[in-house]
């Protein structure tokens, strides 16, 4: 019996043979040898975010909940597919429902919670979100993820509420929009923003999907681009995006790529935490859709031609 894993191109057969194994283990010995410092240093990177990737975390540290599925920005291969996504909002009743079960779940404890979308500044009603967050969630960070081309459009209400419920707002910082008025515009209600990720601007990166599934789900998972993006959708916890939203890409292309029911937890039907955490650290069968070795930097932010080779 053996089991065959893939990492950077080598192919590492797990046998239970004692000579076997050692045989292996010097040919991964010789193989990092051969790396230059560089390459080194980006192998040791790699395989911490796969241990990290195949870790059980001890507790949940944050959900992200998307606002609005749309966008009225239009960025190359948008990860979520909010440039062709239909207009579509998040129910209020349904989150609330949603985030007092994972509550109830998690006894209040998250790091943080990532309000985005899309867009979420499209939502006309946004402020009792915050509300019911920060209701549920006392302790946690909130974050409001937004592409920022609404944010000098927000009025007293809204900036009221962000200092009200302790709302953290993190725009992503694109390189051809100037944020200096929105910064300015912010702080005169006393906000401050916080960039998403860094100050650096976003650099557009192609994630291609195979449309016939023919990867194997296995070494897509271990070397995944997202781990542990736990996404909070209508009742259901999915360990990442890509299952989340595969609809939207569905309809607009005419494709049919599949969720099955082991892509997702029905959050009504979760009886611990735990049961989360173990989910979210192993391969789903959508795993299979995800090309992650040709994930390339676009070197730059792109804007998007809607066709469907920036997503395959
Ligand atoms: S701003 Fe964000 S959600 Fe909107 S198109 Fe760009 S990447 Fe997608
Ligand atoms: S489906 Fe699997 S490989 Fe694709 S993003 Fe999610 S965890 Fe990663």
């Amino acid at each position: 019996m053996f089991t065959v894993i893939r990492i950077f191109g080598l192919k590492i057969k797990i046998i239970s043979k004692t000579r076997q194994a050692q045989a292996r283990v010097r040919e991964l010995k010789k193989y990092i040898d051969d790396r230059s410092d560089e390459q080194y240093r980006n192998l040791a990177n790699k395989l911490s975010n796969i241990v990290a990737r195949w870790s059980i975390p001890v507790r949940l540290d944050h959900v992200s909940v998307s606002l609005a599925d749309h966008c009225n920005y239009n960025c190359f291969a948008c990860m979520t597919f909010s440039n062709i996504a239909k207009p579509k909002f998040a129910d209020i009743e349904m989150v609330t429902r949603d985030l007092k079960k994972l509550a109830e779940l998690t006894n209040k404890r998250l790091d943080f919670i990532n309000l985005y979308g899309g867009e979420p500044l499209l939502h006309p009603n946004i402020v009792p979100f915050f509300k019911v967050a920060r209701e549920m969630f006392v302790d946690s960070r909130i974050t409001l993820t937004t592409n920022a081309t609404l944010l000098l459009k927000q009025g007293l209400n809204f900036w009221t509420a962000v200092k009200e419920y302790n709302i953290d707002i993190t725009p992503t910082r694109y390189s051809e929009l100037n944020m200096l008025e929105t910064e300015k515009y912010a702080a005169s209600f006393g906000v401050e923003l916080h960039y998403w990720d860094s100050d650096a601007p976003r650099e557009s990166v192609y994630q291609p999907l195979d449309l016939k599934g023919g990867q194997n789900n296995l070494t897509s998972f271990t070397n995944c681009f997202q781990p542990n993006c736990t996404i909070l959708r209508e009742g259901r916890i999915y360990p990442c995006q890509p299952p989340a939203l595969i609809h939207i890409f569905n309809e607009h292309f005419n494709q049919c790529l599949e969720v099955s029911k082991f892509d997702y937890l029905e959050l009504d039907r979760v009886q611990d935490e735990r049961e989360i955490l173990e989910f979210i650290s192993r391969p789903i069968p959508f795993c299979r859709y995800c090309k992650v070795w040709a994930h390339k930097r676009m070197g730059g932010h792109l804007l998007s031609q809607r066709e469907i080779g920036e997503w395959t």
